[in-house]
């Protein structure tokens, strides 16, 4: 828990004067309904039946024998409904709203994960949703744009700015400033102004809680946990339960992009970009220039492509107590390839990024102990990154077939 929306010196609520009121009146509500039975109850019973939690502890006996040192074991998160942990987020910010009296919900997103989670849990809730977008993300993202929609959300495209990520922050946060009374603005990941770091942690916490448990229950020495790190909600939840203990060993994997240079990566903790700032509400490491502007990032995986890291995170590793690693676009993508030929299990991208860093620090943990992965998503989302990569000239001649497909529908369509 943050001491009054800091950790250390990260954190903070540097916002705008309009936006102080919700983001105080959010905090009381939140604080008050963790402590309330029958959230919590509605809560637990809407993460069993619609999530489908708990999700399960695998281990992985061929992955343990080939890397030759301590036992592989994933936390299977991207089983959970909508194939990633944004649900878990999603759903208790949804909740919370409605215990609020909130009918509307607004949301920004990148790739268009979080947005497609949002639009899931309002659908489910019954709250009416508006997502914000980058204009070029739209364009970029049609498969979650499609879902979306389908889901009964509006989804709002963003031009001004880069017509990112970045922007659709800032609109999501224009939005909730003019209808506080009656919008909650869902926040993605563990970043933010307070109180959001503290409620995104808490509501993907179920994710740390059921590893504990499941490891207990097994007799599982952890030896390390590891999880890919974006803003970073799912590492956070995932890490939460053993935070203040010395043991195991807690790694972050960041997106190493094609290289070390500005512009190359997202690497927010290991990189040289890497420094101190206040952007969009919080204090936090941030990839930034000379004058505090935003520095352009890369990654193969979209979740992890972004500027800014949470500000619990950044004091965890200036702690130490959580390590950074980076990892390459080529490495997430060979570890891709090993779980799902070794385990018949398909990674996010995002996700691939800690089962490479698994990889590399298997031989340096016993082999009576474990190394837990956090599979935060599963990888059917990209088919359209990893394919042209993995067979490009086969899904280059699919791509055409399909246009042509599709031109001839049409013209029948227009002739009908
Ligand atoms: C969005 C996303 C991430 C990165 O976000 P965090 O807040 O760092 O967890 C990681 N994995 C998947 C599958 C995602 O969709």
């Amino acid at each position: 828990m943050s001491n009054n929306g800091f950790f250390d010196n990260y954190g903070g609520k540097y916002v705008a004067e309009v936006l102080r009121r919700p983001l105080d009146e959010l905090e009381i509500a939140f604080n008050q309904a963790m402590k309330d039975k029958s959230f919590l109850d509605e809560l637990e019973i809407i993460r069993r039946d619609y999530i489908g939690r708990e999700t399960p502890l695998y281990f992985a006996p061929t992955a343990t024998k080939l890397l030759g040192g301590a036992q592989i074991y994933i936390k299977l998160e991207g089983l959970a409904n909508t194939g990633a942990h944004k649900i878990n987020n999603a759903i208790g910010q949804c909740l919370l709203a409605k215990r609020m009296g909130k009918k509307r919900i607004i949301a920004e997103t990148g790739a268009g994960q979080h947005g497609l989670a949002t639009a899931a849990a309002c659908a489910k809730l019954g709250l009416d949703c508006t997502i914000y977008m980058g204009e070029v993300d739209v364009r970029r993202q049609q498969p979650n744009v499609a879902a979306m929609e389908l889901y009964g959300a509006k989804v709002h495209p963003v031009t001004s700015g880069s017509r990112t990520l970045k922007d659709a922050v800032n609109e999501a946060m224009r939005d909730w400033a003019a209808n506080p009374d009656t919008t909650h603005y869902v926040l993605g990941s563990a970043l933010g102004p307070a109180p959001f770091p503290d409620i995104v942690r808490e509501f993907q916490s179920v994710i740390g809680r059921e590893v504990k448990k499941q490891a207990a229950e097994r007799g599982i020495k952890i030896g390390a946990m590891v999880a890919c790190v974006g803003g970073g909600s799912n590492s956070i939840g995932f890490f939460e339960p053993f935070i203040n203990e010395k043991e195991p060993r807690l790694i972050g994997a960041e997106a190493g992009g094609i290289g070390p240079n500005v512009g190359e990566n997202a690497s927010r903790m290991t990189g040289n970009a890497a420094r101190d700032g206040i952007l969009q509400g919080y204090k936090s490491r941030f990839l930034l220039d000379e004058d505090g502007q935003a520095l352009p990032t890369r990654s193969i995986s979209a979740g992890l492509d972004y500027c800014g890291i949470g500000p619990q995170l950044a004091s965890l590793g200036r702690s130490g107590r959580v390590e950074f690693t980076s990892i390459l676009d080529k490495e997430a993508l060979a570890a891709v390839e090993f779980f799902a030929k070794n385990e018949g299990i398909l990674f996010a991208l995002e996700s691939a990024h800690a089962g490479a860093a698994a990889i590399k620090l298997a031989r340096e943990i016993p082999s009576d102990q474990a190394i837990i992965i956090n599979m935060s998503g599963r990888g059917d989302k990209d088919v359209f990154i990893t394919s042209p990569v993995f067979r490009p000239s086969e899904w280059l001649a699919f791509l055409h077939s399909e246009i042509e497909r599709l031109k001839s529908a049409k013209d029948i369509h227009e002739a009908e």
